[in-house]
C-alpha cells in the first residue's frame, strides 16, 4: 500500500528534499520537532522495520549513512544528532513506509516519550 511518501518520491507532492539518489531521498519533515528534522527514505516501499529481510541489510546501512553525511552538511555532527525509526503504532509510526528521522540543532533528552 503507498503512502504519502511515495507522492513525494514521484514528486506528486512537493517536499524540501536534502539528499537523493538512486535508492534513497531525504526531505525535511513538514512538522519539524527539532532544528534541524529530515526524513530519510528508501525508494523502494518497505512498511515498517518488520518487514525488513537479509537482502535489505546494505540498504538500511545507506540510510544511516546518508543520515550521517546529512548532519554533516547541516553543521550538527560534531554537537550531537539523533538517528530513530518508529515501527507501528505503538511505536509512535504514523507513515507506513520505512524512515530515519534525523534530528538535531538542540539539546535531546531521553528517554524518548
Ligand atoms: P512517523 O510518525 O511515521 O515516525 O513519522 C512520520 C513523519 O512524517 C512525521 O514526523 C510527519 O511530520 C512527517 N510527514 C507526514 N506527512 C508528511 C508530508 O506530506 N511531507 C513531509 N515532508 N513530512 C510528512
Amino acid at each position: 500500500m503507498s503512502t504519502i511518501f511515495t507522492k513525494i518520491i514521484n514528486r506528486e507532492i512537493n517536499a524540501s528534499i536534502v539528499f537523493e539518489d538512486d535508492e534513497v531521498l531525504a526531505f525535511n519533515d513538514v512538522n519539524p520537532q527539532a532544528p534541524v528534522h529530515v526524513l530519510i527514505i528508501p525508494k523502494r516501499e518497505i512498511a515498517t522495520l518488520n518487514d525488513l529481510t537479509e537482502e535489505d541489510a546494505t540498504l538500511v546501512g545507506r540510510l544511516h549513512l546518508v543520515a550521517a553525511k546529512i548532519a554533516r552538511d547541516k553543521g550538527i555532527a560534531e554537537d550531537g544528532y539523533r538517528v530513530v525509526m518508529n515501527c507501528n503504532e505503538q511505536g509512535g509510526q504514523s507513515v507506513y513506509h520505512i524512515h530515519l528521522h534525523l534530528m538535531g540543532g538542540r539539546q535531546m533528552s531521553w528517554p524518548a516519550g
